[in-house]
């Protein structure tokens, strides 16, 4: 009885496994059945291939997908070697104050201090690597201030106290529509006030395009700060007396984006498109212009010799020095606003500046322009003496 007991058991458990494997089996037909009918057949023109192939240099230029990110490469191109020239404090926005609950954080908690220092992080690396000065208002997560508006005074302080050749302040997005995402890049004031860093920020946005791929980018993504707050601006910005750059490479208020932001190398990839950004800034070069000193009949009382310097020519051989690379129309001369009378030999690359009458004690001599890369002098107030 027991032994035929535990055989009808055994066939009946056996008999209900083979139909629950094949309902199992027929509902997963079906679910796939399903699937290929609801998701859309892949467009042939949208179909991943290797980008290494033969049929990739054949392709239609709409095969590739911008939004795909390609597989991650952060070979570092030999023209970044110039960013050896450089001093850049980076500014990871915000930090502490973790303990507030909504205090600049994604849908599901990111919070924009963590990614902002981590990208940061990655890219003093890469600016590390090729020999830059890296100077970071932060390197954990902390404020400079308990007070919001000193802490923002204390970055741009860094940077003025380290002469900076740019303040880049490193920043993520927030909005109240959750679909909204692109970058940003920030300058301050009006479009003359700095050229150098619009310089930086050009170069800094085109990084951010190609690193990110997002599907949107505005109109136009180098934007002043007055477009925030006009007349005023930002104030990590205003109070930089050195070329200065915000980035707000993209918004963690958007939930796919926020996800992404949580992954180090999308991180990374942020951080390898500002370097990039960079590296092409440097290539550029970084002019400078300099009072000649006293003595050696160049300065009298009535006015000064400058020295203009493209930037470019020091470099030696390969850069062609024979010939000054300054673009002599961007010229500007101005000493404490007003425009003095000079002339200019273009050979020598000098000007003779002539100095009014009365100068104030602390009167600063202006003098930007632009070398055959439209890189403009990175600290065009000069102080005279
Ligand atoms: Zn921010």
């Amino acid at each position: 009885m027991a032994d035929a007991g535990l055989r009808f058991r055994d066939r009946l458990s056996r008999r209900l496994l083979v139909s629950h494997a094949l309902v199992a089996i027929l509902a997963g037909m079906l679910v796939w059945l399903l699937m290929r009918e609801i998701r859309p057949a892949i467009p042939t023109n949208q179909r991943p291939i290797d980008a290494n192939s033969a049929e990739a240099a054949n392709a239609d230029p709409g095969t590739f997908s911008w939004t795909q990110q390609p597989a991650a490469d952060f070979a570092i191109p030999p023209y970044a070697r110039h960013l050896r020239e450089a001093r850049i404090v980076l500014d990871p926005g915000h930090g502490g104050r973790a303990h507030l609950p909504n205090y600049k954080r994604g849908p599901t908690g990111l919070r924009e201090a963590e990614v902002n220092l981590r990208v940061a992080h990655h890219l003093r690396e890469f600016l590390e690597a090729v020999g830059a000065e890296v100077i970071m208002t932060r390197t954990d997560d902390r404020f400079l201030h308990e007070k919001i508006t000193s802490d923002l005074e204390e970055r741009a302080r860094i940077a003025n106290e380290a002469a900076a050749d740019l303040f880049l302040s490193i920043h993520h997005n927030a909005a109240e529509n959750p679909s909204v995402n692109y970058s940003l890049v920030f300058y301050h004031g009006l479009p003359d006030a700095s050229p150098a860093s619009l310089c930086a920020a050009r170069q800094l946005l085109i990084g951010l395009n190609d690193a990110l791929r997002l599907e949107r980018q505005v109109e136009c993504a180098l934007r002043s700060d007055y477009v925030i707050y006009p007349n005023e601006g930002f104030r990590v910005l205003r109070k930089a007396r050195v070329p200065a750059v915000l980035t707000e490479s993209s918004f963690h208020s958007n939930p796919a984006e926020e996800q992404r932001l949580r992954n180090a190398l999308y991180n990374r990839r942020e951080a390898y498109g500002l370097f990039l950004g960079l590296a092409r800034w440097a290539q550029s070069g970084f002019p400078y212009a300099r009072i000649e000193p006293a003595g050696n009949n160049v300065r009298d009382d009535e006015s000064v010799i400058v020295r203009l310097y493209d930037g470019l020519s020091h470099r030696g051989a390969g850069a062609a020095p024979g010939m000054p690379k300054i673009m002599w129309d961007s010229l500007v001369v101005r000493i404490d606003g007003m425009a003095p009378v000079f002339t200019a030999d273009r050979t020598a690359a000098r000007l003779r500046v002539m100095l009014p009458d009365s100068l104030p004690r602390d009167a600063r001599l202006y003098v930007d322009f632009a070398n055959h890369y439209g890189q403009h002098v990175l600290h065009p107030a000069l102080r005279l003496e």
